[in-house]
């Protein structure tokens, strides 16, 4: 039935769709310039979406995300439908229900960031100059190395915040870390936390040198339970600001430590997991 309410939302959708357009023609039509100016550059850095997140798991956390879109999530995605262990399968990121202005937002940024290298100075324009901790893709992953690059830039425009780093694909975040100077763990910006998510449920990726810690998700309570024996951080969902903020602000040691997260999901989803958690066990042990 059609109701006054549903009028309003209609045109809300409608006005936030065009706002969107309007966005993303913008930034389309800079970067379709043989060069760029200042001035363009600086157009594009006012379209950057910075949130700042005042509830849930990174309350009074600052994001900068990319998008679920590119090309290595979509890859990792299609390769989740052959083998449910691995996590992208899950990405709550590329649900149908994520919500279409953040999806949109997210996707400029990681055009504009994994396009045009920025100088410390232009990035400085960022709305960050409140931040003292900022997170990295907590949606999508770093899609090349230029946006590595700005990044690890961006750290530097902002030296005050703590950053946490978080990463699938290493190869890029890697190529960035050596384009920028960081050629060492000794190098590595002090203020950045690296954190490496691990690709299979259950499974922690070996850790790369600049790593850290390793980020894993685990399927059951048994499982998460022996992870935390071993010597895990829990992280179980809680709010980071109840675990001291971990994986921003922990002393850089000369090796990853291992984080332990509890799979959310539905009861079929995780059955399904169990059964290839446990041929997996079973193969490696044979
Ligand atoms: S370990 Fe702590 S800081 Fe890291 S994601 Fe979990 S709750 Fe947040």
């Amino acid at each position: 039935m059609f109701t006054e309410k549903s009028s309003s939302n209609e045109k809300r959708l409608e006005t936030m769709r065009k706002n969107l357009s309007n966005i993303e023609n913008k930034v389309e039509s800079i970067l379709s310039k043989d060069a760029l100016t200042y001035n363009d550059k600086m157009i594009l850095l006012s379209c950057v979406n910075v949130s700042f997140h005042t509830s849930g798991k990174i309350e009074s956390i600052f994001s900068i995300d990319s998008c679920a879109a590119c090309d290595f999530c979509q890859k990792m995605i299609k390769n989740a439908s052959c083998n449910p262990l691995i996590i992208c399968g899950l990405c709550y990121a590329a649900a149908d229900a994520w919500k279409e202005a953040a999806w949109r937002r997210h996707k400029i940024n990681a055009r504009i960031f994994s396009s045009v290298l920025f100088s410390t100075e232009e990035l400085k324009t960022l709305n960050l100059h409140t931040a003292l901790l900022v997170r990295f893709n907590e949606d999508g992953d770093t899609v090349n190395e230029t946006m590595s690059r700005n990044y690890l830039r961006i750290t530097a425009a902002f030296p005050r915040a703590d950053y946490g780093y978080y990463f699938k694909n290493y190869p890029e975040v890697e190529k960035g870390l050596i384009a920028e100077g960081y050629t060492s763990r000794e190098k590595l910006p002090k203020n950045v936390r690296f954190i490496q998510s691990s690709v299979l449920i259950g499974f922690p990726s070996k850790p790369v040198w600049f790593a850290d810690a390793v980020f894993t998700v685990y399927p059951d309570a048994e499982t998460i339970k022996n992870a935390i024996l071993n010597g895990s951080i829990e992280c179980n969902g809680k709010k980071c600001m109840v675990c001291g903020f971990h994986c921003y602000l922990r002393n850089r040691q000369s090796t990853a430590v291992n984080i332990a997260e509890y799979l959310r999901c539905n009861k079929a989803a995780r059955e399904k997991i169990m059964v290839a958690y446990r041929n997996r066990i079973a193969e490696i042990s044979k």
